[in-house]
């Protein structure tokens, strides 16, 4: 029947960090698409829908890729409205993207936008040698923010499909 929907229930996932981060490989990683090739523009927001079967739900992830919004006073609002998950996107190599995340969540919070699961995520896991924040460092920011915290390579595809199905599953928990 063509008149009947291809999935259950369909949530609204932004990927926000600094700038350089990795946030559209991310999301080609998570496509199976050579992560180096940008599918997604590099100015302004797009997103693309992937679905999942969580317990035999039939959930779609609408993922919306961002940038240049990389500073808040850029962020249109309007983005933000009917988003449930917030992937915050930082470099393990880079200490000023780790720094930026407490910033992040709070000026989320002063804008009042209130998603229902936000993770943490440490990119570029590859550059292991090239490491400034500690597992735990990590660990300890995403447990004070009440949030889970995931490790990945974009460019390995290490942790990608787990992170955003775990999203798929959380936003399935928590509806
Ligand atoms: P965005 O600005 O947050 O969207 O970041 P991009 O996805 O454009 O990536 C910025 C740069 O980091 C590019 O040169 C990517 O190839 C590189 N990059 C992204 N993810 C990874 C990763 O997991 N490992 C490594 N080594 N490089 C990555
Ligand atoms: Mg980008």
């Amino acid at each position: 029947n063509p008149m009947e929907s291809d999935y259950d229930v369909i949530y609204k996932v932004l990927v926000i960090g600094e700038s350089y981060v990795g946030k559209t490989s991310l999301i080609n990683s998570m496509r199976h698409e050579t992560y180096t090739r940008n599918l997604m523009p590099t100015v302004g927001v797009d997103f693309v829908n992937q679905d999942y079967d969580v317990d035999g739900h039939r959930v779609r992830l609408q993922i919306w890729d961002t940038a240049g919004q990389e500073r808040f006073r850029d962020i249109n609002k309007f983005m933000y409205r009917g988003t449930k998950g917030l992937l915050l996107v930082f470099d393990i190599t880079d200490k000023n993207t780790f720094d930026s995340i407490n910033y992040w969540m709070r000026t989320l919070a002063e804008a009042d936008i209130d998603s229902e699961e936000v993770i943490i995520v440490g990119n570029k896991c590859d550059l292991w040698w090239q490491r400034k924040i500690k597992l735990a460092a990590a660990e300890k920011l995403a447990k004070y923010h009440s949030s889970k915290y995931f490790e990945t390579s974009a460019k390995e595809n290490t942790n990608v499909t787990e992170l955003f199905s775990q999203m798929a599953y959380d936003l399935v928990e928590a509806n």
